[in-house]
């Protein structure tokens, strides 16, 4: 039997880096990654057999757990039915209605195939629907890898960013302007610059790209009626945060905190595949018919609306749509998060950790980050030999501290406890 490494070195010959996604490389925390053979329910197993407690699950897809038998078969019939027509279909609807009727901010949808590409489709949207071009994101927020988004902040507050990789030319940057997470000054001092021109403010309403951030209620507040009172578009990025922190995406949460609160687009992706190649931008019908066919923006893919990613995306979130699923799943995350917290406390560890619905994050860190910069002080030594204590112990945790971890409806009491378990032991090594 193969092992990781023979793997790891064999993928390295022929494939950039040896992985399809930098983060599987685990160059943050070091060491071999594992190749995941086969997984079920809340377990994977890697190619030398070893098991795994999964708290990546796919980057958050994985909400239901793996190989849920509902989604199994329905993915089954679709593909025994053809794999792609390239023509529309009646589960096209069904998908749009289904995430229509649960996200009321948005009226008209369009599926796409990633993340990345919703995001990007989302901005060009958003800048022919105003006909401005300046942009607005936030430090440690991740939209995808689209070229005007792989921005980091520039040397001055309320200058333009920097590219984050090569090949991504100034002047393709020189739009947009990145500031720091839920700081409302620097919010109100760019738009009393750049307001006129601001086309959108796209953000990660709880941000998973840094570990676990949440936005605080007066920077939302704020960051909604700057969007309004200059006609800028409020685009929440949910590839992360929708239908995994709680049905109605972070979106609700925020409208349980602000009376009457939307954003003006919302961006999925992860859970709304299932697992399968599926994300979509939507938002209201006069925004959305800016989008060809009816409008000038245009945007198109060969494989957007699958018929087989549709039929895991829809039976996914017939699963979580039924009554219960999200208070029992943020009752295990809860439990899991204050689970951890108490065994760092007994082992004298500064730790703290926060979730919504099926989604988490802590921090080697007296307090919670409210920023990218905290993020990235807190102990990263302690994290990493913590995520490989874990991982030497069947607990597979995101391989960086600026990642979230996510629970699954799988995941039983007897995972958390043996997750707490092996913690008490990794936070010794
Ligand atoms: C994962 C993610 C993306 C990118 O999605 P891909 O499917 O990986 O392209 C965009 N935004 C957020 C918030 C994400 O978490």
């Amino acid at each position: 039997m193969s092992t990781n490494d023979a793997l790891f070195a064999r993928a390295q010959q022929v494939i950039p880096g040896g992985v399809n996604s930098p983060v599987r490389a685990f160059r943050a925390v070091g060491g071999t990654p594992r190749f995941i053979q086969r997984a079920q329910g809340s377990a994977m197993w890697d190619a030398e057999g070893r098991r795994y407690i999964d708290y990546i699950g796919s980057w958050g897809p994985m909400i239901l757990g793996h190989g849920h038998p509902a989604v199994v078969e329905a993915v089954s019939r679709a593909v025994s039915e053809g794999f792609s027509f390239g023509a529309p279909t009646e589960r096209e609807i069904e998908l749009a209605e289904a995430i229509i009727g649960l996200v009321p901010s948005v009226e008209q949808v369009r599926l796409v195939s990633s993340g990345t590409e919703a995001g990007m489709s989302a901005l060009r949207l958003a800048r022919g629907a105003t006909g401005r071009s300046k942009i607005i994101k936030f430090e440690g927020c991740y939209h995808g890898h689209a070229d005007a988004l792989l921005v980091k902040a520039g040397s001055g507050l309320a200058t333009f960013g920097h590219p984050t990789s090569a090949g991504v030319p100034p002047e393709v940057v020189q739009h947009t302007l990145v500031l720091e997470y839920n700081h409302v000054g620097q919010l109100e001092e760019a738009f009393a610059s750049h307001g006129k021109d601001i086309a959108c403010v796209m953000v990660e309403p709880i941000a998973g790209n840094m570990n676990f951030v949440r936005s605080s209620v007066p920077f939302m507040t704020r960051l909604r009626e700057l969007c309004t009172q200059h006609g800028a578009l409020l685009v929440f990025d949910e590839v992360m945060t929708g239908f995994r922190v709680a049905l109605g995406g972070a979106q609700s949460v925020y409208a349980r905190l602000i009376p009457g609160f939307q954003p003006d687009m919302s961006v999925f992706g992860k859970v709304i595949g299932g697992g399968m190649p599926l994300a979509a931008f939507g938002g209201s019908k006069a925004v959305m018919s800016q989008l060809a066919p009816l409008g000038p923006v245009y945007q198109a893919g060969t494989l957007s609306g699958n018929p087989v990613a549709t039929a895991c995306g829809l039976a996914t979130l017939k699963e979580i749509a039924k009554p219960g699923f999200f208070e029992s799943l943020s009752a295990k995350t809860t439990a899991l998060v204050q689970g951890l917290t108490q065994v760092a406390q007994d082992a004298g560890v500064p730790f703290c950790g926060d979730s919504q619905g099926g989604m988490f994050g802590f921090f080697f860190h007296p307090t919670l980050p409210q920023n990218y910069a905290t993020v990235m002080a807190t102990d990263k030594d302690r994290f990493n030999r913590f995520f490989h204590g874990m991982l030497n112990r069947g607990v597979y945790l995101a391989p960086a501290l600026y990642e979230a971890g996510f629970v699954s409806a799988a995941h039983s009491d007897e995972d958390i406890a043996l997750t707490l378990d092996a913690a008490r032991h990794a936070l010794r090594d």
